[in-house]
This record gives C-alpha cells, sequence and structure tokens, in this order.
C-alpha cells in the first residue's frame, strides 16, 4: 500500500479552494516560451502542474508564451509538445499568448479609456533614469499626463507602424512611489518590427510579459497559475491588471526553481552551449535537457519520480544530481535486460575445452523480473574477460582471475587461471584456463567455491560496438554561484568513447528494448547514432554512486 503523503502547500491551497467553494474545479497551465528545449526544472513543473490538476480532477492546458518574436521559433514548439507527451502528460487544450494578441489590444484601450495607462515617449534609458531606486520613489513622465485621446490616437498609430522601434511604449498608470519597483508604471506594450512564428507581420506592436501572462490565464480562467519565486513581486501587478479589467480571477503561486548541481539551468546558456558546440546539440546525453535525459536512457518514470521525491520548496536549494541517479537506477533495475559486454578485452583460452564446441547456456534476461524471460548466451573456448580481471601478481582479496585460482563466468562454467602469453613488451596476450565440465551454471555438481563472477563474451560470437560513457558536464558543484564564465567550468573528460567493445550477440537481436543493464558495468541506452550492425550505446549511470565516494 502507498502511504499517505503530507499535502504539499499548492494541493493544501487548492484543496481549501474546492472545498469552500471558491473554485468548483482545478484548472492549471503549462506556460513555455518557445525559445529552447526543455530541461529537468521544466519538467519539475511540468509534474507539477498537471500532477495537481489529476490530483484533484482538475484540467491542464498547454499555453506558449510567444511574446517575444525574436527569440521563439517552432522548432522548440514541437519539441516542447514532444517532451511533455514523453512525460506521460496530456493537456486538455493547446493555446498561444498570441491567440488573444486582439483581445490584448482592447484590454490596453480599455485601459487607457480608463485613465490607467499612457504613451511613453521617454527612451529605455530615460526610463530607467525616472523610475527610482528600492529606497526612493520614482518620478513622473511628463507622457503620464497625456489626455485619454491623445493616448488613444498615438497607440493607435504605433500599432499601425508609424514609429520607430524603441520611440514609443505603453505604460500602466499605476504608482511612480511605489515600494515595488514592479509597479511603477510598468511597460505593457514595446514596437518591435519582427516577424512572429504565428502571426505573422501582423503586428509589430507586442505584449510584455506582465501583461500577456496574467490576462492569458483569466481569458483561459486558470484557478491556480503556478510558476517560480522570481515572479512574486509581480504578483501585485498581475492582480492589479486582472481587477481593473474585471476579469477572472486567477491567482498566482510561486514556488522554487530547481536547480541541480554539476549544470545549468538556463535555456540561454543551454543555447550558448549549442551553439559554440560545446555539445553536440540539445539532445547531447550530457544536457539537463529531457531531450538529452531521454538519449542518455532516462526513462520518463525515473524523471516523475524525480520530481515527487524533490516536493515544492518555498525557498531557492540546490538538488544533488545524484538523486536524480538514484531515480534511474531504481527504475532501470526493474527493467532493464541484462547483457554482457567486455570494455577492455583480453583473450582467455581454455585448454581442456573440446575443439570446436559451443554451449549455448540459457540465462535470465532480469533476475528481478521473472517475465523479461531468458536469452541464450554463447561459452567456447575462446573468451574474452576484461583486461583488469586478471592479474598475475594479484594482491590479497583479489578475487578475480589469477593463476591458480578459480573463477565463475556468468552464465558459464567455472575456470582456473593456469599460465599466461606476453608479446616481447612483456604485457599479457592471452591467459590460460582450464574449466571444470561439471560446473555449468543452474547444474553445478563440482562443489568447487569460486570467489568471485566476472562477465565476459565467447571470441568468435563476439560483435563489436561502440561505447560512450559520460559523466558530469561541469566540474563544480554549483556552477550558477561561480563567479566564473560557465563556460571554463566544462568538465574536459565528460566523454569517454571506447570504440571496440565486445558484447553478447544477443544485444543485435532484440528489438523491442533499447535500455540495458551491462554486467558489472552500468546501465546504458541504445544511441540513434548506431547504423545497421554497429551499434552505439551511451552509459546512462553507473551501477553504483561512485562519485559521492571520490569527492568526499
Ligand atoms: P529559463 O530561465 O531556463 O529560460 P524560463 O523560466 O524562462 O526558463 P519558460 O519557458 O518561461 O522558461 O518556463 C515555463 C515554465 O517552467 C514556467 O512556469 C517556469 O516558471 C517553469 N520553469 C522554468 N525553469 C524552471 C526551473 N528551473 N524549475 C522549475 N520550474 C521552472
Ligand atoms: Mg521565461
Amino acid at each position: 500500500m502507498e502511504e499517505a503523503k503530507p499535502l504539499n502547500f499548492l494541493e493544501e491551497i487548492v484543496a481549501k479552494d474546492l472545498a469552500s467553494g471558491k473554485h468548483q474545479t482545478v484548472l492549471t497551465r503549462f506556460p513555455p516560451e518557445p525559445n529552447g528545449y526543455l530541461h529537468i526544472g521544466h519538467a519539475k513543473s511540468i509534474c507539477l502542474n498537471f500532477g495537481l490538476a489529476k490530483r484533484y480532477n482538475g484540467k491542464t492546458n498547454l499555453r506558449f508564451d510567444d511574446t517575444n518574436p525574436v527569440t521563439e521559433d517552432t522548432e522548440y514548439v514541437e519539441s516542447i509538445k514532444n517532451d511533455i507527451k514523453w512525460l506521460g502528460f496530456e493537456w486538455t487544450d493547446e493555446f498561444y499568448a498570441s491567440d488573444y494578441f486582439d483581445q490584448l489590444y482592447a484590454f490596453a484601450v480599455e485601459l487607457i479609456k480608463k485613465g490607467l495607462a499612457y504613451v511613453e515617449d521617454a527612451s529605455a534609458e530615460e526610463i530607467a533614469a525616472m523610475k527610482g531606486t528600492p529606497t526612493e520613489p520614482g518620478t513622473n513622465s511628463p507622457s503620464r499626463s497625456r489626455s485619454v485621446e491623445e493616448n488613444l490616437d498615438l497607440f493607435e498609430r504605433m500599432k499601425n507602424g508609424e514609429f520607430k522601434e524603441g520611440s514609443r511604449t505603453l505604460r500602466a498608470k499605476v504608482d511612480m512611489a511605489s515600494p515595488n519597483m514592479q509597479m511603477r508604471d510598468p511597460l505593457m506594450y514595446r514596437i518591435k518590427f519582427a516577424h512572429h512564428h504565428r502571426t505573422g507581420d501582423k503586428w509589430c506592436i507586442y505584449p510584455m510579459y506582465d501583461f500577456a501572462h496574467g490576462q492569458s490565464d483569466a481569458i483561459e480562467h486558470i484557478t491556480h497559475s503556478i510558476c517560480t519565486l522570481e515572479f512574486s513581486s509581480h504578483r501585485p501587478l498581475y492582480n492589479w491588471f486582472i481587477e481593473q479589467l474585471a476579469l477572472f480571477p486567477s491567482t498566482q503561486y510561486e514556488f522554487a526553481r530547481l536547480n541541480l548541481t554539476y549544470t545549468v539551468m538556463s535555456k540561454r546558456k543551454l543555447l550558448q552551449l549549442v551553439n559554440e558546440k560545446h555539445v553536440t546539440g540539445w539532445d547531447d546525453p550530457r544536457m539537463p535537457t529531457i531531450s538529452g535525459l531521454r538519449r542518455r536512457g532516462y526513462t520518463p518514470a525515473s524523471i516523475r519520480m524525480f520530481a515527487d521525491k524533490i516536493g515544492v520548496a518555498q525557498r531557492e536549494n540546490l538538488i544533488d544530481v545524484s538523486l536524480l541517479e538514484f531515480c534511474i537506477r531504481e527504475d532501470l533495475n526493474k527493467t532493464a535486460l541484462r547483457r554482457m559486454v567486455v570494455f577492455n578485452p583480453l583473450k582467455v583460452v581454455i585448454t581442456n575445452w573440446p575443439a570446436g564446441k559451443v554451449d549455448m547456456i540459457e540465462s535470465e534476461n532480469n533476475p528481478e523480473d521473472e517475465s523479461s524471460g531468458t536469452r541464450l548466451v554463447p561459452f567456447s573456448g575462446e573468451l574474452y574477460i576484461e583486461q583488469d580481471d586478471f592479474m598475475e601478481d594479484p594482491p590479497k582479496k583479489f578475487f578475480r582471475l589469477s593463476i591458480g585460482n578459480y573463477v565463475r563466468l556468468k552464465a558459464g562454467y567455472i575456470i582456473k587461471g593456469e599460465s599466461v602469453l606476453k608479446d616481447e613488451q612483456g604485457n599479457i596476450t592471452e591467459v590460460h584456463c582450464t574449466y571444470v565440465p561439471e560446473s555449468r551454471s543452474g547444474e553445478d555438481t563440482s562443489g568447487i567455491k569460486a570467489q568471485g563472477t566476472l562477465h565476459y563474451v565467447s571470441a568468435v560470437h563476439a560483435v563489436p560496438v561502440t561505447i560512450r560513457e559520460y559523466d558530469r558536464l561541469f566540474n563544480i558543484e554549483n556552477v550558477g554561484a561561480s563567479d566564473e564564465d560557465f563556460r571554463t567550468l566544462l568538465n574536459p573528460d565528460s566523454l569517454q568513447v571506447i570504440e571496440n567493445a565486445l558484447a553478447e550477440p544477443a544485444l543485435l537481436d532484440d528489438k523491442a528494448t533499447d535500455r540495458y543493464q551491462f554486467m558489472r558495468k552500468g546501465y546504458f541506452a541504445f544511441d540513434k547514432d548506431s547504423s545497421g550492425k554497429h551499434l552505439v550505446f551511451n552509459r546512462t549511470v553507473t551501477l553504483k554512486d561512485t562519485w559521492a565516494k571520490a569527492s568526499k
């Protein structure tokens, strides 16, 4: 049975609003700006918005906040939709803030008519100079006292393209002495002669976030509008517009944005990593993007589990990426097929193996999941094991292969090291062993206790594969808190490629899955760079958290 978790603060608010009858149903929204790919921080927000609605039988809209035509693009719209679906969520309605441009324009005209908005002639610098500081009030602009008629005329002409970019803006007439800087006559519209990915060249004025967001919420009858903490100071303005326009009373609530160790989380920085080719693209498996995590081998369930575990905080914090790694290990341990792959091969010749004989040994696909079935693993007289699984002069407690020592080969036999062959430089090229015929896995009657169990592949059956081992993208924990340019903090060893690792042949036949545990190596995911019979795998995560130990 699932343990009943206490409600988080947002659930408490929703439960109260439903109980009091303030709202009959819950409607949330996820409002991405289509100016980049979604990252794990957005996943947190998605799980929160969709999860909250689901819990209270409500609905969630997807709304693209596309009010900035310069940075937005349809490619991003498609990737965002794809990522949300992949995470396992379905939105009720799909909207665009640009759907409301006519309505928002009408709202602005209404505010002008009420004497609550005016056309500003001052430049951005002049506006900033009149704004005051948090401890000193601002000064009223000369434009503030314009008549309603003049404002209506100028605003219409702004819309008609009569004025240059930057020459005029529309401002709300609130209070230049407000202790809240956001309330000091904030901008509502700016002139931008830019092509919009949906509205084309219809508009040359575009609403600011503060005038678009809350009004869009209200138009859709969003009950609980959840955003990150940096918008707390915008809440009074959000409410002011809704009250002055007498709209549906959507309410804004804030939670702490997710920050993760060893990475950056702003789309602007992620875009820089892509454009400057520090990574191969938005879906580079080292990126904290949803598409990067997917390619790395993360499952939707593991990301949802992570979002659930971190909960909703009301204070900024930094979450350790090992928690995310814990979640994917939990999931893959239950679901990933076990396979054997040798990364640095060393040849083993079994001298008492009958010439030409091949045993096909049935072995479990996943001991954690009976329904996963079995596969056949070939065993023959020439095998490969990992180089570091053999030592000629082993220290005490070396439980792998050495001369005179027994080890078990998984899904195979017990073997004993007998002698080594070396090249002219003295490097070991082959280990000669004998095997114990009565020790076949599953029917072992030998009575011999082998100390360790190794993975291996049969030489003639082995399939060469490419392995990409990924590590932290950055060298320091809190990249955001550093004064250095974040690009100088990149980990130069975040990718190691092993070109000719050798895999058991079952990997070639697997059509149904693309996530594996390579025995003793970690969890790996099939990569789209594979071609024909040459397979490429990305390391999702190691089997254990080696990083935490190493950095202590
Ligand atoms: P970034 O700063 O990374 O560009 P953003 O906030 O500008 O992010 P939007 O597309 O505007 O990105 O965000 C869509 C939604 O996702 C917003 O509601 C925002 O609050 C939320 N969100 C963005 N980043 C995070 C984060 N790190 N943690 C939690 N929620 C986030
Ligand atoms: Mg934004």
